[in-house]
């Protein structure tokens, strides 16, 4: 323990150093030590172990400072970087977008958060745009502060709505979160296996495999342990952007209807315009039971999220609405955030743009990626959700390295590079999106050269 004093006057440092609109030499080679020792000291050392940036030896460039523009940040030197991974798809308007900039602001210098007891009116107005936004007759909202939490309340309202069907089935290879219950739908073993056991009941089948879910859905019934809800995300982010055959939802979706099951789309990555619609069960023509929101969800500002579900779902917590509840959930900033920043993927229709940019861009990485077979295999997407597929992790970790050291952002890291992620902000420039291309060609000359 150290005196108060001691502590207060750390504290005031930090605060001096946030309020300061540029920092100097000497406080730049602070920032980057304290960070570095903060990690290794009082965050987990693993991670400087696993963050690609700090494993390059180039430690000086691993600390993030600052957004650059709309696509883009700076690091603690002032180099730039295309943000080609957008916090895993948090940035869908990009970053500190002023229109959702203005409305947090604005909301805060009225008031931050809410009493918990009085009636909030931007929530009552952000679930009526919610309703009237989401597909289907999807219309209740339960208002998170994260992706997980979403899931969380979906899980439990599909056991609340079919008490007598215990059984949930997600997908192998599923992202859903870690906290306990939506980490028993999330799929890969190394997150699981520490923690178990997990949830009862819940069980995995192929994703994009129709003929499994029916035996599934079959057995469990045969044996008294009928599926009350299937779980899953319509394109799998996490999992490598795995785009299901196009029979495949609304073949789920009907043998849902058929055995009673509740359809829960977690749409944390896919939704709010990322793959080209609003939600992605759209391309499909298709409507959830329960939806789950967040990530972009906030507008790149504030956390935030949403589970929103049908009447006949939802009202089995009309009876007692402290059923389930969350003190920051759907909070003054966060609704602001939310609202404005639906109001500006309408106005600047970015949808659309995820459609047409994303068409550009897979086309643009493809060329890039010609002539390189023995390095990457496969580069997929819809919208503005795309992937690259290498032969191997290190390959893949070795592109994504060099694509770092020259400005451009994806997702590789040691661990899992297989698959590398590209989903920058819905509002990434033709120019920006062409030097991401030129990059990767670079990259993967290198990586050719045993560079
Ligand atoms: C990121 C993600 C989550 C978890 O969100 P958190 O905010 O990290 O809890 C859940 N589902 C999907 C599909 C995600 O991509």
């Amino acid at each position: 323990m150290k005196s108060y004093d001691e502590i207060y006057r750390y504290t005031q440092k930090v605060l001096d150093l946030i309020e300061k609109p540029g920092i100097n030499q000497e406080e730049v080679e602070w920032v980057k030590q304290e960070t570095l020792t903060g990690f290794r000291e009082y965050v987990n050392p693993g991670f400087l172990e696993y963050r690609k940036s700090v494993t390059l030896g180039a430690l000086d460039a691993a600390v993030e400072w600052s957004d650059a523009g709309p696509n883009s940040f700076r690091d603690i030197n002032g180099k730039e970087y295309i943000d080609c991974l957008g916090g895993f798809g948090i940035y869908n308007v990009g970053h500190r977008h002023p229109k959702v900039m203005k409305a947090v602001t604005d909301q805060l210098n009225r008031q931050a958060l809410h009493s918990q007891d009085l009636l909030d009116p931007l929530r009552a107005m952000l679930m009526r745009i919610l309703a009237e936004l989401t597909p289907g007759d999807l219309k209740y909202s339960f208002l998170v502060n994260s992706g997980t939490e979403s899931v969380e309340a979906a899980l439990k309202l599909a056991r609340a709505y079919n008490p007598k069907k215990p059984t949930i089935i997600a997908a192998t290879k599923a992202f859903h979160g870690k906290s306990y219950g939506s980490l028993a739908g999330t799929a890969k073993g190394v997150f699981r296996r520490p923690f178990m056991p997990m949830l009862p009941g819940v069980r995995h089948v192929a994703f994009n495999d129709l003929d499994m879910l029916r035996k599934t859905m079959q057995a469990c019934k045969m044996v008294g342990e009928d599926v009350g809800a299937v779980l899953l995300e319509p394109i799998q982010g996490e999992g490598g952007v795995n785009i299901p055959d196009d029979n495949y939802l609304p073949g789920v979706r009907q043998l849902c209807d058929e055995y009673g099951a509740l359809l829960i789309f977690d749409e944390v990555q896919t939704g709010m315009g990322r793959t080209g619609k609003m939600f992605c069960s759209e391309h499909y023509d298709i409507a959830p039971d329960i939806l789950c929101l967040a990530k972009s969800f906030g507008g790149g500002i504030m956390p935030a999220g949403a589970t929103v579900a049908t009447e006949k779902v939802f009202s089995v917590l009309f009876e007692n609405p402290f059923l389930h509840t969350t003190t920051f959930g759907g909070n003054p900033l966060a609704c602001a955030a939310a609202i404005a920043n639906i109001n500006v993927l309408i106005e600047e229709k970015l949808p659309e743009r995820a459609a047409s940019m994303g068409e550009y861009m897979l086309k643009g990485l493809r060329e890039a990626a010609k002539g390189h077979v023995d390095k990457i295999v496969d580069v997929r997407g819809k919208g503005l959700l795309m992937a690259m597929e290498f032969v191997d992790d290190n390959i893949g970790f070795q592109v994504s390295k060099h694509m770092f050291d020259n400005g451009v952002l994806v997702s590789g890291t040691l661990v899992n590079a297989q698959v590398i992620r590209v989903e920058p902000p819905l509002t990434i420039s033709q120019e920006e999106a062409d030097k991401v291309f030129d990059t990767l060609a670079l990259a993967l000359e290198k990586v050719k050269q045993g560079k």
